[in-house]
């Protein structure tokens, strides 16, 4: 269905990939400047409004947590070297780890030191959010070659009253109803889990941006499950106008696309992401909602039971690079950002022109032949083909079934069957009614 080789989509993953290398080496978190940072510079490609949410505000059975922020961290040997440098890579310091600076023998250090024994060059990604916690993260073969002594360990880091930020821009439709593209921006340097799905939500609203649209499009760039927290916490009231909704989430591997289906399972989105997936020819798998993941989580749970799906290739967890050094950016491939870009689109295709229709002709068949309806039809096809598609509008076209479910019942793609609606329009044979 698509051609991620042309020009357009390729060149669309080339800056998606450009824009995951800007992002990089920024030390993200759930919050502070990282985050902050990451935002503004997507607020050089569209129009984001930067929102701060203070430490200690409640959400639901939330509260905001301190603002975590570093400056520098490592490890000096006892001959002074600095043998682990938070300068090379975030990833060396455990997330929200606490200041630290002391005179350390090996043997204690090492309670502080985390590794991947099984992948002994990679440097794994860790977090502690519980209080008073501290550590570095190294390559199992830099922990083997550190010889006994005194270490210096140096954590310049606060942790205290802030802000939680998230990004959120709407680029407004001709309805209220919303379609929300949600994407995780709270990891440091890794690049599938987390920077994908912004690289690819960004590039999505910029093509939004110039289209003229059905539906208004919510974008959240946000820290995973507290953001979303915070933001359906302070939204209560205008929920209901989400209809649809994607989480984007490690997006940029080689690996097939994955959808997780919302909690609901046969919603609009699920329907029209499992007709694209079939459609294309390029693999894809569908799995049903499991409350676990990223935050769809939040989205579907029980009060709000939002219809979001996740979109992933291949899902967090199950790819040896997740949460490691090696989620880097030759891990990330300008043509899966690309390919999971233009299934976004096609789905969204779906979306603004799934509509309902009634055949104003339901006594017996109408003359097409009389109406120059197979002539048009030839002219804006190939040759004519698949001119079933318009037999199949009319006959299901009793203002109950929308275009995708006549796909669906047709095993015909949706752009041929958008294709004979419009053609029976255009010849006054079908109404469309109004949502
Ligand atoms: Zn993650």
């Amino acid at each position: 269905m698509f051609d991620v080789s042309g020009g357009v989509i390729l060149a669309a993953g080339k800056d998606m990939h450009g824009l995951i290398a800007e992002l990089y080496p920024l030390c993200r978190s759930i919050s502070g400047e990282g985050l902050r940072e990451t935002l503004r510079i997507l607020r050089g490609r569209i129009p984001i409004e930067i929102r701060e949410v203070p430490t200690g505000t409640k959400m639901f059975d939330w509260t905001v947590p301190d603002e975590w922020n570093i400056r520098d961290a490592y490890v000096k040997d006892p001959r002074g070297r600095k043998v682990i440098d938070f300068q090379r890579s975030n990833l060396h310091v455990v997330g929200y780890s606490v200041p630290v600076r002391r005179s350390i023998p090996l043997g204690e250090l090492r309670e502080h030191l985390f590794t991947l024994p099984d992948r002994p060059d990679w440097v794994p990604y860790r977090t502690a959010y519980a209080g008073g916690a501290w550590g570095f993260c190294l390559s199992h073969n830099q922990l083997l070659a550190l010889e006994d002594g005194q270490y210096e360990a140096v954590i310049d880091s606060t942790l205290g009253p802030g802000s939680l930020s998230y990004g959120e821009l709407l680029i407004k439709g001709k309805l209220e109803d919303e379609v929300l593209i949600s994407t995780h921006a709270c990891h440091p340097s890794l690049c599938n889990d987390n920077l994908s799905g912004v690289a690819v939500a960004t590039k999505l609203a910029q093509e939004l941006m110039g289209r003229p649209l059905r539906y208004s499009y919510r974008f959240l760039f946000i820290p995973a499950t507290f953001g979303s927290i915070a933001w359906l916490a302070s939204h209560q009231g205008q929920v209901g106008r989400i209809k649809h909704g994607l989480v984007l989430a490690c997006v940029g591997d080689s690996g097939e696309i994955t959808y997780k289906r919302s909690r609901r399972g046969d919603a609009e989105i699920d329907r029209a992401m499992q007709h694209v997936l079939r459609r294309s020819g390029d693999g894809g798998r569908i799995i049903d909602y499991v409350p676990y993941g990223y935050d769809e989580r939040q989205y579907c749970s029980p009060g709000f039971d939002l219809p979001v799906g996740c979109l992933s290739r291949t899902p967090h967890g199950r790819f040896p690079e997740y949460h490691t050094s090696a989620d880097n950016l030759e891990f990330v491939k300008p043509g899966a950002l690309a390919h999971s870009f233009a299934t976004c689109l096609a789905v969204i295709d779906i979306l603004e022109n799934d509509t309902r229709y009634r055949n104003l002709n339901p006594l017996c068949e109408p003359q097409l032949g009389r109406r120059g309806i197979y002539r048009s039809w030839a002219d804006q096809t190939d040759g004519g083909k698949d001119e079933m598609a318009l037999l199949w509008v009319l006959s299901l076209s009793e203002g109950r079934k929308s275009l995708l479910e006549i796909a669906e019942r047709s095993g015909m793609p949706f752009d041929i069957i958008k294709k004979a609606a419009d053609i029976l329009r255009e010849h006054g044979l079908l109404e469309e009614i109004s949502a």
